[in-house]
């Protein structure tokens, strides 16, 4: 096909000595180098699928995807042929596929079907400097797997930095193999100072680049998809204000995760001749996506991450700076073709004394409650969850407010051991609160309704937001003729959103004339269907239901409200007295205002809103907010505030035995255990 050589190329013969040779290794080479491309295909001709798959995690869905179609391309195929794809909600894979390209997420699901992973004679742990929380559990599970499926099971660790030997140490001191990667020089750029805002700075920066130096695309790394729109908009504004004819053209280009497909190839396929491209992208382009053609590098120094709390419970989206790691990173996008220039936005101190030296992984700003979940409901025979093997361990507080969580929607008892209705829900590829909703909507006859609702929120942003023209921020579910919620929160909205929808045969067109977005919606059908499909599975001996419709809304849609309780159980606020501020319930008491893109809740006549409320996401931007609220009754949340008030943290976490000890949780003694309601976890089971 003429595709030109790549580093690892020059390795191949090193790589499958070592591979054959040993269970586990670790292959270290910079971005571009063709790890994720290339690796799979040389194990493929060196015979490895013979016997099983190749699976390659990703840690981005998006990555995945656009990875497993160039490699199908260079293979000579279709994706879904020898070369597949597999993410959450949609499986593009055969039997004839050879190598399978995954998100990590996916790959510890099928742990919970095959714990040995038998369908795989080779799993590569792709992009292992990401440190995502799922591919850093898979860590911990494969370590088991070694001996277990030696030597058939191959296991290779990819990472861009040089952080190898931490990797290696952890697999019993596998062998690192080392890629140099032929990067050009890269001349860096300090700015004097901090600028006030990084988006003008960013903006000025490109402009400059692009009216004095010579020819080479630019790369600048922006936090988002709102202000990457911002600064779409700024810069095609500033370039239109240049000169005609006083410097070459110029493409700006976005490239975010959540961009359209068409979008995203843009920016990978070739660029018109004589023609500067501007690529303003998240940190998507940092490791897991590799453009070409890039000389010029404007990297700000930050990053949007997520953080969360145990202690208070709350989320925080915040900017932060980057880790020196990263910013190196950054920088090597501009020396793959040539030498090139990175010019950064702050000063050379602050590189050297402020930033850290590497990014804080996943595991330990995350919640863990799913992760924890998964973990019990493998069932692993000999360790506590304190005890799992992890690269680096988040911290005690972390998970013991996972287990803590898990408790109250039922999911462990008393104990920490795993209840049947916690199975159930580890088996639902949703969080454990969502997973919680449909097995109590299904009891409460209102599966549909519940089924709809969960697919609406696994969707971001149904609401299509205009790229913003000034200040204004417009609210687009306010404008066009879409239901209001009853007065009785988001979830209904979202509801009756997808029955109008379905009311007009799914018509894309209706979506655009009310402001929604036709991909999510599109998505949210797909992810309902695949979801109703589990539900069903799950079910088996019963009669196959009637295609599920969802266009019911009885009454005030109580029993959904109720159900959606059943899981959200530590997801719950109480308005203050005489006030619409709310207060998390549990030892967390945030306080707390819904957030504005939240739609109206019924006020009563004194303008209060409803007591109780459960929401979806406590996020802080500004301020600590809730999301997606839906209004519930008092009576509904009385058995939750018992069961927080009771919960006997060193029971749950069977920190009383010794860690040797400490597998068997059930047989752990207990104290308190009367103030305990444990029957109900069980016979809800
Ligand atoms: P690594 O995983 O080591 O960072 P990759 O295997 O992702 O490297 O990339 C190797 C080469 O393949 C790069 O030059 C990259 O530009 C090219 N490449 C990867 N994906 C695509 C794609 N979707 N389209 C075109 N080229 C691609
Ligand atoms: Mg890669």
């Amino acid at each position: 096909m003429g595709l030109a050589a790549l580093p690892i190329h020059a390795y191949e013969a090193q790589i499958l000595e070592t591979v054959s040779q040993n269970a586990v290794s670790v292959l270290i080479g910079e971005t571009g180098s063709g790890k994720t491309t290339q690796l799979s295909q040389m194990l493929h001709r060196a015979g490895y699928t013979s016997t099983g798959r190749i699976g390659v995690t990703q840690p981005r869905r998006v990555a995945a995807v656009s990875v497993a179609r160039r490699v199908a391309f260079e293979m000579g195929g279709q994706v879904g042929e020898d070369v597949g794809y597999s993410i959450r909600f949609e499986d593009r894979t055969s039997a004839r596929t050879a190598i399978k390209y995954l998100t990590d997420g996916c790959l510890l699901r099928e742990c919970l079907y095959d714990p040995e992973l038998h369908q795989y004679s080779v799993i590569i742990l792709d992009e292992a400097h990401e440190r995502s929380l799922n591919t850093d559990v898979l860590f911990g599970l494969l370590r088991r797997l070694v001996g277990k499926r030696k030597p058939e099971l191959k296991i290779v660790v990819t990472s861009a930095t040089l952080d190898g030997e931490k990797m290696s140490d952890f697999f019993f001191k596998c062998p690192i193999i080392r890629v140099p990667g032929k990067l050009f020089p890269v001349q860096i750029f300090y700015s004097k100072e901090r600028p006030v805002s990084y988006l003008e700075a960013s903006v000025q920066t490109a402009l400059d680049i692009h009216v004095r130096e010579p020819p080479g695309d630019i790369l600048l790394f922006m936090t988002g998809q709102d202000e990457i729109e911002k600064t779409l908009l700024k810069l095609e504004e500033e370039v239109r204000n240049l000169e005609e004819g006083s410097c070459m053209d110029v493409v700006i280009l976005p490239l975010y995760g959540s961009l359209p497909p068409e979008m995203q190839a843009r920016v990978f396929g070739k660029p018109p001749d004589d023609c500067r491209r501007i690529i303003v992208a998240t940190n998507i382009a940092e490791t897991s996506l590799t453009v070409d053609g890039v000389v010029y590098v404007i990297d700000p120094g930050l990053v949007k991450q997520r953080q969360y709390n145990p202690a208070s419970g709350v989320d925080s989206l915040a900017v932060v700076p980057i880790s020196r790691v990263q910013a190196i990173q950054r920088a090597g996008r501009a020396g793959r073709t040539r030498p090139g220039r990175c010019y950064r936005l702050y000063p050379e101190a602050a590189y050297e004394h402020e930033l850290l030296a590497a990014t804080v992984p996943e595991i330990q700003r995350s919640s863990l409650a799913g992760t924890v979940l998964h973990l019990k409901s493998l069932e692993l025979p000999d360790i506590n969850i304190l005890d799992f093997d992890f690269l680096d361990p988040p911290s005690i507080e972390s998970l013991e407010d996972a287990l803590s969580q898990l408790y109250i929607v039922d999911a462990l008892d008393k104990t920490g051991s795993i209840t049947a209705l916690g199975k159930k829900m580890a088996e639902l590829p949703l969080e454990p609160a969502l997973a919680r909703a449909l097995m109590a909507a299904e009891e409460l006859g209102c599966l549909d309704q519940a089924l709809t609702v969960a697919a609406m929120l696994s969707c971001e942003n149904i609401f299509y937001q205009a790229p913003r023209q000034g200040k204004e921020k417009k609210r687009p579910r306010e404008e066009g003729n879409l239901p209001d919620g009853r007065g009785l929160g988001d979830h209904i909205q979202y509801l009756q959103i997808y029955d109008a929808w379905e009311k007009h045969d799914f018509d894309l067109k209706w979506c655009e004339e009310n402001g929604l977005q036709k991909r999510s919606m599109k998505l949210a059908r797909d992810v309902r269907r695949q979801l109703s499909q589990v539900m069903k599975k799950k079910k088996d001996g019963e009669p196959e239901p009637r295609e599920s419709r969802s266009r019911q809304i009885l009454g005030s849609a109580r029993a959904l409200r109720q159900a959606l309780c059943k899981g959200f159980g530590n997801r719950i606020a109480h308005r203050l007295p005489r006030h619409n501020g709310y207060r998390c319930i549990g030892h967390k008491s945030q306080l707390v205002q819904i957030h504005p893109s939240s739609c109206s809740l019924e006020a009563d006549e004194e303008g209060l809103l409803p007591e109780w409320v459960l929401y979806h996401e406590l996020i802080s931007t500004t301020h600590p907010f809730i999301r997606h609220v839906c209004a519930v009754e008092g009576s509904w949340v009385e058995p939750f505030l018992t069961k927080i008030d009771n919960i006997d943290i060193r029971s749950l976490s069977g920190r009383k035995a010794s860690a040797k000890q400490s597998a068997d949780a059930k047989e752990l003694p207990t104290e308190k255990t009367g103030s305990l309601q444990v029957g109900e976890s069980a016979s809800a089971a």
